[in-house]
């Protein structure tokens, strides 16, 4: 029988960034004695680093803006793939969801009148997204933190005990989740520092774990994002839709080397930053695509004058969805018009004066002196693409955020829909908001529809811990350093921006062979603190995901959003009909199938002109 400590709940929640702590408050709040199960330190998560803000169509820049053209932009973003019952939830629900964290002791930056400001962002029709400078995710953290101490202080006036009800386990990784027959029945997991294991008995558990792009050489995210919650969802026999759509951020840093890939905020461009080429020409207004013509501007006279009167002239096209601008830059270091180091410039110094760059992006001015020694009051910054974001995850229901798997939930990066093809800068972060709030709701009913609790079985418990310890049990295999290197560099190369059939194919078989590297690798040591082992255990998980994105890249013959193929450059009307769903078969490996979109409600379809429509749906789903 394996040794461990053992926790009973009624829901664990995994992931403690935006996502994981607003479902944690709900869980909470509906009644559920509820666990919060983090890898990295508490208010570590992935969300801290978010910069630019938190989409709302809350109409305060501007009158006109409501949740139905914040649901058309985020529709058009995704190129229409999206599910569209949760981009109309995420719509309708975001403002709300944004005063709610005032009300929790949130303080967003204010309009001269006093309300909650918003700036422009890529994609969005008006200026809609609530910030605090360019740290919003810190403070959504630090607000969703202070609201959680507000609540352990209420259990300690009822109970005597703080964690009576909402207890955080930081720095405790989860490896497998257990269930009895169907249902979720616990999780499983291990304390980074001893190395000792520990056990969730819990009928629900919510995943929050975030995306996966530590797949990838190139990315803006942090150590915890090796795709744990997608692959912990496949092994308990759920589903994952849009894996091959990858969001490649255009704005990167790329120079000095040890800090390539460093996320440059959209607020740069929303404020005024231009992007040109090493001839110092603009060069977005020749990458405008038809589907989006008729919104941006094309002169820079036009374009400039936006800013300032946003109802009188069109966008920058600076201001593309990420997709566009992210092929955009692309093209131009292709065509030997880049910078130095491989990338674009990206100006605010010509744009706005000293004071006012470093009051409206503080975070920037003091990263580019700090990690490249650029002054951007003074100088443009290099940048260029890098992998930013996942849209796909986890199969989810709309409303409750359940997968397939009863009592499994999952809500925020590691789940999939709400984005389509591409996500819209600043909907990640009211996607935390709204669907963890769901995500809580979800669990909690599901925890009283239950007659009663599932069980663990020993056995269960004791392959869980078999698999945690295998990499201890081989000698003279490879070191889990050396693979990872080798298939972040392989997805990087093959599976990147611009897709090839033959590169792809490339890219699986060298995920096959890293699946047998990874079953012989050996880490040294003990348990205690261990990152090697650590890193072994990640592994797995980011080889699945890397096969799952693989794999559904080579099946979709068409581009679309963040999946680019140069042999198939155009958006095909009946590839959008489908989506592709990955599941685990029994020896491992990821098995890809399709499945027909359900067509948009009636309702949401008339939201659009027809015309527009036809850009992206077939005939037959046009409206009569
Ligand atoms: P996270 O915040 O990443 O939290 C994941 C949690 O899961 C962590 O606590 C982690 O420790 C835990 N975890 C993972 N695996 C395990 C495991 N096996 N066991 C236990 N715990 C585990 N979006 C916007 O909308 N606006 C922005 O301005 C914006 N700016 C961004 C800037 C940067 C630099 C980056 C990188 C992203 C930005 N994004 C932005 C995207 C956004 O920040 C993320 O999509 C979002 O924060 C993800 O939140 P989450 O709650 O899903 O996951």
């Amino acid at each position: 029988m394996t040794e461990l400590e053992r926790h009973t709940y009624d829901v664990v929640v995994i992931g403690a960034g935006g996502a994981g702590l607003r479902a944690a408050i709900e869980a909470r709040e509906q009644g559920k004695r509820t666990a919060i199960v983090c890898k990295s330190l508490f208010g570590k998560a992935h969300t801290v680093m978010a910069e630019g803000g938190c989409a709302a169509a809350m109409g305060n820049a501007n009158s006109n803006d409501n949740w139905q053209v914040h649901y058309r932009d985020t529709m058009r973003g995704g190129k229409f793939l999206n599910n569209w019952r949760m981009a109309e939830l995420h719509a309708q629900e975001a403002p709300d969801r944004v005063w709610e964290l005032e009300t929790y002791g949130a303080l967003f930056d204010r309009t001269p009148d006093g309300r909650i400001s918003q700036r422009n962002f890529g994609g969005h029709s008006y200026p809609r997204l609530a910030h605090v400078g360019d740290r919003t995710g810190l403070e959504l953290i630090r607000t969703l933190q202070q609201k959680i101490v507000s609540l352990q202080q209420e259990d300690f006036e009822a109970t005597g005990d703080y964690e009576a009800n909402l207890k955080v386990y930081a720095e405790c990784t989860v490896t497998e989740l257990l269930k009895d027959g169907d249902a979720i029945s616990g999780a499983f997991g291990y304390w980074r520092e001893s190395g000792r294991f520990i056990l969730f008995d819990a009928p629900a558990v919510i995943l929050a774990t975030g995306g996966v792009g530590k797949s990838f050489k190139v990315t803006s995210n942090s150590w915890e994002y090796t795709g744990d919650g997608h692959a912990l969802a496949m092994r308990a026999g759920a589903t994952l839709i849009n894996m091959e759509f990858i969001q490649f951020h255009p704005t990167g840093m790329v120079w000095p080397p040890s800090v390539k890939g460093i996320l440059v905020t959209e607020s740069v461009r929303g404020d005024g930053g231009v992007l040109k080429n090493s001839e110092g020409k603009r060069f977005m207004f020749e990458y405008v695509p038809d589907v989006f013509r008729a919104q941006y501007a094309e002169t820079e006279e036009e374009a400039d004058r936006w800013y300032k009167d946003a109802d009188n002239n069109r966008r920058p096209p600076e201001l593309l969805p990420r997709d566009e601008v992210a092929r955009a830059i692309n093209s131009e270091v292709k065509a030997g018009r880049g910078t130095p180091h491989g990338g674009v410039f990206l100006d605010v110094s010509s744009r706005l004066p000293a004071e006012e760059i470093k009051r409206r992006l503080p975070s920037m001015h003091h990263q580019f002196k700090e990690l490249a020694d650029v002054d951007i009051t003074a100088e443009p910054m290099e940048v260029g693409p890098t992998c930013h974001y996942v849209m796909g995850g986890v199969e989810v229901e709309p409303d409750t955020a359940s997968s397939v798997v009863p009592g499994l939930f999952a809500a925020g990066e590691v789940a999939g829909g709400m984005h389509g093809s591409n996500r819209l800068g600043g909907n990640s972060l009211s996607d935390l908001l709204v669907f963890g709030r769901r995500a809580g709701m979800g669990a909690a009913l599901y925890v009283d529809s239950l007659a009663e609790r599932p069980k663990i079985a020993e056995a269960d418990i004791d392959a869980a811990a078999a698999d945690a310890l295998a990499p201890f049990e081989l000698e003279g295999g490879e070191n889990p350093y050396t693979i990872h290197q080798e298939l972040q560099q392989s997805m990087n190369d093959l599976v990147g921006i611009i897709r090839k059939e033959e590169e792809m194919e490339q890219a699986l078989g060298r995920l096959s062979e890293f699946r047998g590297r990874i079953a012989k690798m050996t880490v040294e040591g003990h348990r205690q603190f261990n990152p090697g082992w650590h890193l072994a255990l990640d592994l797995r998980n980011m080889l699945t995901v890397s096969e799952c994105v693989a794999k559904a890249a080579l099946l979709r013959q068409e581009s679309r959003g963040g999946h680019t193929r140069d042999d198939f450059p155009g958006m095909n009307a009946e590839w959008r009909k489908k989506l592709l769903v990955c599941g685990l078969n029994a020896d491992g490996s990821v098995n890809v199938d399709e499945k027909q979109q359900i067509p948009m409600r009636e309702d949401l379809l008339e939201l659009f002109e027809v015309d527009e429509l036809k850009k992206y749906l077939t005939e037959e789903e046009l409206p009569a």
